[in-house]
């Protein structure tokens, strides 16, 4: 395998003018004018930002790219798109499932998203769609890191299989713990699931990642039970409650008390920005509500918060692109996170929070490490939320996987510089 020596970067840390030395796929040495080893292959990095790798903690895989299949979502609702999801599903192909899905991940390398979680509806009997993504997890391995959740879509109760299927997903390899309790038929049906599912995940020694109070109703508070069943069982650090909508309608003294609980229990938080506020405040008349969970807070409290893409031209959303940039920057608007260090924050809620709640080991870099970067044109990761920076450079395990030219325009204005320069240079 080749030596690989990337010159002059900015870290994610600030430090700048840095040489990251790389050799049989991981990261040997970090600093300033490192010398080059006869043979290295040298990368100028030119002071642009090296970043490791955006990671993406929920999506769903087994439905992106099947915008328009069989039709388009005509109310933009939670509810109609997962309607809609229900009448695509019998006419899945393995085969068309496995394609849409390489694609994305194509579209993944491409951004620098070099691990995702998602989510796979285990409800269709005949599990074609786990084991669709089960080949693409294993095809994919080289260069992106893909973790399966098994979710229940229909309810693990309300659909009378899908206890077994997902039973059978697991024992197939899907390596998460999923489920929906607001979708099933009552408020302590949706507990009861809980229950279940986090004694299904301690009994296997699995994480646990459901959909949880993707809702408006502010008495949605699966969340608590959640946090309730992590504590009982031990499963401390191992469970994350995904979108947590209804907070954003909660009470604020009951928020308060909840999210004390949460961090009680160390349950992990993900938000999907640009679904949420989509997806949200749909019954609303005016004022519509946002619908985000309380991001800035549950950060504030410690409680892990990352941020995912969750839909990319599916049945709950017709645009996206794998750019965990546009995700953060989304995020940053609708939470309004808009100081420095808030912003900064939603940088890390795409990659080193994310990274953490998926467990992946020897994330970042650092002398050690798996050699896994990507090279964005910005100097900060504020600039690169600002800009959605072109990813100039991929690397995975020591390898150029994607590359990209620098995003610049030419001007032919008189008095002004040929070309755009969209960095602010101080
Ligand atoms: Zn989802």
């Amino acid at each position: 395998m080749t030596a690989l020596l990337i010159r002059n970067a900015t870290l994610t840390d600030g430090r700048t003018d840095q040489d990251v030395f790389v050799e049989s796929g991981n990261i040997r040495a970090i600093g300033p004018q490192l010398s080059a080893p006869p043979g290295v292959h040298e990368i100028d990095a030119q002071g642009w930002l090296l970043s490791p790798p955006f990671v993406d903690a929920h999506f769903h895989l087994d439905a992106t790219l099947s915008y328009g299949l069989p039709r388009v979502n005509a109310s933009g609702t939670l509810l109609e798109g997962i309607a809609l999801w229900g009448e695509l599903k019998p006419q899945l192909t393995q085969e068309a499932l496995v394609e849409r899905a390489m694609q994305y991940c194509d579209w993944a390398v491409a951004k620098g998203l070099l691990a995702i979680r998602s989510h796979v509806d285990v409800c269709d009997g005949r599990l074609l769609a786990v084991e669709a993504l089960l080949h693409v997890k294993q095809r994919v391995a080289p260069y992106l890191d893909l973790q399966l959740v098994a979710f229940p879509q229909d309810g693990v109760l309300r659909s009378p299989t899908a206890l077994a299927n997902l039973k059978r997903a697991l024992d197939l390899g899907v390596d998460v713990v999923g489920g929906i309790p607001h979708f099933e038929r009552t408020a302590e049906q949706g507990a009861e699931s809980v229950r279940v599912l986090c004694e299904l995940a301690a009994e296997r020694g699995l994480p646990v990642d459901m959909h949880c109070d993707e809702s408006d109703d502010p008495m949605s508070r699966h969340i608590e039970t959640l946090a309730f069943h992590t504590q009982r069982l031990g499963l401390h650090g191992r469970v994350t409650g995904s979108h947590l909508t209804s907070m954003h309608s909660m009470d604020n003294y009951y928020a308060s008390k909840l999210i004390d609980l949460m961090y009680e229990a160390q349950v992990n938080a993900v938000a999907n920005p640009l679904i949420n506020i989509t997806l949200q405040g749909r019954h609303d008349s005016y004022p519509k509500r946002r619908g985000m969970t309380r991001v800035p807070e549950l950060m504030a409290r410690g409680v892990p918060v990352g941020f995912g893409h969750d839909c990319v031209l599916d049945p709950w959303y017709s645009l996206g692109s794998a750019d965990m940039l546009e995700v953060a920057h989304m995020g940053l608007h609708v939470a309004q996170m808009t100081s420095q260090a808030q912003m900064r924050a939603c940088f890390d809620a795409v990659t080193v929070n994310n990274a953490h709640i998926l467990g992946l080991a020897g994330y970042g870099i650092a002398e050690g490490h798996p050699a896994d970067f990507v090279l964005l044109q910005a100097r900060s990761p504020v600039e690169a939320i600002r800009l959605r920076a072109a990813r100039l450079l991929v690397v995975r395990r020591g390898q150029v996987v994607a590359q990209c030219a620098p995003a610049t325009a030419m001007l032919t204005l008189p008095g002004r510089p040929a070309t755009i320069d969209w960095t602010l240079s101080r």
